[in-house]
Order: structure tokens, then C-alpha cells, then sequence
């Protein structure tokens, strides 16, 4: 437990930015920078209907219709902290289940 909270502690983001292309800019506490695209971040949505979507391989359904993000331009519209170590990111195709950690997010990074 106290090394799953030096961890954390470790990748502390110090700035969060919005980028031109709708996506996010993070700069860490170790000295890192991660740039997130928000196609990226929509797809690593951690969310369990996202999670479940992902599990079904796309070839098995050939009924697909378009869904809101096929066709609205990918943006990350706002992000809120959610306590001290998450961040609910809010998408601009209405999506806002997801809950990424700072772990998570680093890791993606
Ligand atoms: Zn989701």
C-alpha cells in the first residue's frame, strides 16, 4: 500500500493543458510530458460500457450504425478532479462516464 502511494505521489500533474487538436498536454512531477490525442483518450476510455464495447470485435457486428463520436469531431470539452487522484474527462460526442486516474493517465502517456 505505501509504495502504491509513493507512486502515486510521484506522478503528480503539475499543469494540464488543452492542445489545438482538442486533445490534452500533461506536465508531470517526475519531469515527463505526455500528449494525449482525444481520439486516444476516448478509445482508452476506462469506463465499463467502453470497456465492454472493446471486448466485442468489430467483424462479429455487422449491424453497426454510426455512433455520436463516428461523426462529431473528437474533443476533450472538460476535465473535473474527482478527489484527489482522477479526473472525469468530458468529450465533446457527450461522453462523460469515464474516470481516469493519474496512474492511468501516466501510464497511457
Ligand atoms: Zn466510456
Amino acid at each position: 500500500m505505501r509504495e502504491r502511494e509513493n507512486r502515486l505521489s510521484a506522478c503528480r500533474p503539475l499543469a494540464i493543458r488543452r492542445c489545438r487538436d482538442g486533445g490534452i498536454e500533461i506536465d508531470w512531477s517526475d519531469g515527463t510530458q505526455s500528449v494525449y490525442s482525444p481520439q486516444f483518450l476516448r478509445d482508452a476510455c476506462p469506463c465499463a460500457t467502453c470497456r465492454e464495447k472493446r471486448t466485442v470485435p468489430t467483424e462479429t457486428n455487422p449491424l453497426q450504425v454510426l455512433q455520436p463520436s463516428d461523426v462529431v469531431e473528437m474533443a476533450v470539452s472538460a476535465m473535473e478532479p474527482v478527489g484527489q487522484y482522477a479526473y472525469k474527462i468530458f468529450f465533446s460526442d457527450g461522453h462523460d462516464s469515464g474516470i481516469y486516474t493519474l496512474e492511468y493517465l501516466h501510464e497511457l502517456g
